[in-house]
């Protein structure tokens, strides 16, 4: 299958743009883990030029190439063309899934993301087989490059069924009048929901301290970004239009995510879907109001003068050495590692340990872990080295995937404890 496009099109103009120097290759984590032309952004868009100029035709190999990306952004912040590898990367999966369908894993993950009742039931049996799988088979299986038993436990009840739908501010916080500082819509994406509800109960609790009123929106459901990433544009739009009808009616000051891939998904992805499919019904003007909203939670926490409490440094409350893993989506859809960086060094419980890789990418890029294991295991490789030389306690990212990848390839005597930024925050006020 192919598509016949001039070259007035916006694409092959985009694609026309790159100039081969190469830029994009130094930031590639695939490349620089491969060091093959084939694994690299600049090869990927001169394929994408010549499928859709008709000189290349759909094929298994093309589609394993073409999926070979962890989809981070870091090529097109390299990019001094400003090509919009993102846009021609989700496009070029949606025509290969289209023309060759997709693993039944993937297809799955999409079908239990499309619904929110499908999700709670999946999770439900998920947690059942966790309980249920001896420790010698989960030590033997593996999902891509993780150990069975090395995936974190799910919550015992989604995160959002345990918590109102709107949480005040904690005394004492608020105006002389009563006032709240202002009005948050928490979008928690589905794996605070379903995995890590400490990174839920953590920012709920920093954001109440702080004096804010926090909406958490029962009727929210997943960012979409997976589906997208695997060519079900269809299935998405029904997610989309459900956040963005849950998030406008909350009528929120800011959206506060906790989630850097969702984060990207309110404020880049959703505005430029609902452009591409022409989607009415003043959809393209609350998804911009969304878009201008959203905010991950660590760079507004950098909006404020965080105060501690007097013994949050005390020897009972250190955590001890810290470093952080920057996820893509933080460092490419925020631009957050500096302002992390400087959060991190003002907490008086832990020591932040800045190491020269924390950037580097994990290797985790949503599914890329599970459909390249390989790869994404040599990726993971020199993270690791990381911890050597530092030997922390504590290994913070805000990224779900990137937490399970991390914390999912520890060794098992390991005594890193992976975590998000806004539980030792949240331990200190
Ligand atoms: S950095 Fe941009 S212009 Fe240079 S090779 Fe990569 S895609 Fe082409
Ligand atoms: S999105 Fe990331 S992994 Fe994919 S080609 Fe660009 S730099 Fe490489």
């Amino acid at each position: 299958m192919s598509r016949q496009e001039n070259d007035h099109t916006p694409g092959t103009k985009v694609l026309a743009n790159c100039g081969k120097c190469g830029l994009c290759l130094s930031v590639c984590p695939v490349y620089q883990t491969l060091k093959e032309e084939q694994a690299s952004p600049r090869a990927r868009l001169q394929l994408i030029k010549a499928f859709e100029k008709d000189s290349l035709a759909t094929s298994p190999l093309l589609k394993e190439i073409i999926s070979k990306c962890l989809m981070c952004g870091s090529c097109a912040a390299a990019c001094p063309s400003g090509i919009d590898h993102y846009g021609k990367f989700m496009e070029m999966r949606q025509k290969m899934v289209e023309a060759l369908g997709d693993a039944p894993a993937i297809k799955t993950m999409v079908y239990l993301l499309a619904k929110e009742h499908r999700l709670r039931t999946g999770s439900k049996m998920a947690a059942l087989g966790q309980k249920l799988t001896p420790d010698f088979l989960g030590d033997k299986y593996r999902v891509g490059n993780i150990p069975v038993s090395r995936f974190p436990s799910l919550n015992r009840r989604p995160f959002r069924d345990a918590q109102p739908g709107r949480i005040l501010p904690e005394a004492g916080t608020t105006s002389a009048s009563g006032k709240a500082r202002g009005r948050i819509a928490y979008f928690t994406g589905c794996a605070t929901n379903y995995m890590f509800e400490d990174t839920g109960r953590a920012v709920t609790g920093i954001l109440t301290a702080l004096g804010y009123e926090v909406i958490i929106p029962k009727a929210q459901t997943c960012c979409a970004i997976p589906m997208l990433f695997h060519g079900a544009a269809q299935k998405a739009e029904g997610n989309i239009q459900a956040n963005i009808t849950a998030l406008t009616a909350t009528d929120a000051d800011r959206i506060i995510v906790d989630c850097t891939t969702c984060g990207a998904a309110l404020k880049d992805e959703y505005p430029a879907f609902i452009k591409r499919a022409d989607l009415t019904g003043g959809l393209e003007e609350a998804a911009a109001n969304i878009s201008k909203k959203t905010t991950d939670i660590l760079s507004f926490l950098g909006e404020h003068d965080l105060s501690f409490h007097p013994d949050a440094g005390s020897d009972s409350r250190h955590l001890g050495r810290a470093v952080y893993h920057a996820p893509c989506h933080s460092r490419n859809s925020f631009s957050s590692h500096a302002g992390i960086q400087t959060l991190l060094k003002t907490l008086p419980n832990l020591d932040y340990i800045p190491t020269p890789g924390e950037a580097d990418c994990c290797g985790g890029g949503g599914t890329f872990f599970y459909e390249h294991p390989e790869t994404a295991a040599k990726i993971m490789d020199r993270k690791r080295e990381q911890l050597r030389a530092v030997e922390p306690t504590l290994w913070l990212t805000d990224c779900p995937v990137c937490r399970i990848n991390l914390a999912g390839n520890l060794k098992p005597d390991s005594h890193v404890n992976v975590c998000h930024p806004v539980v030792p925050i949240h331990n200190a006020i």
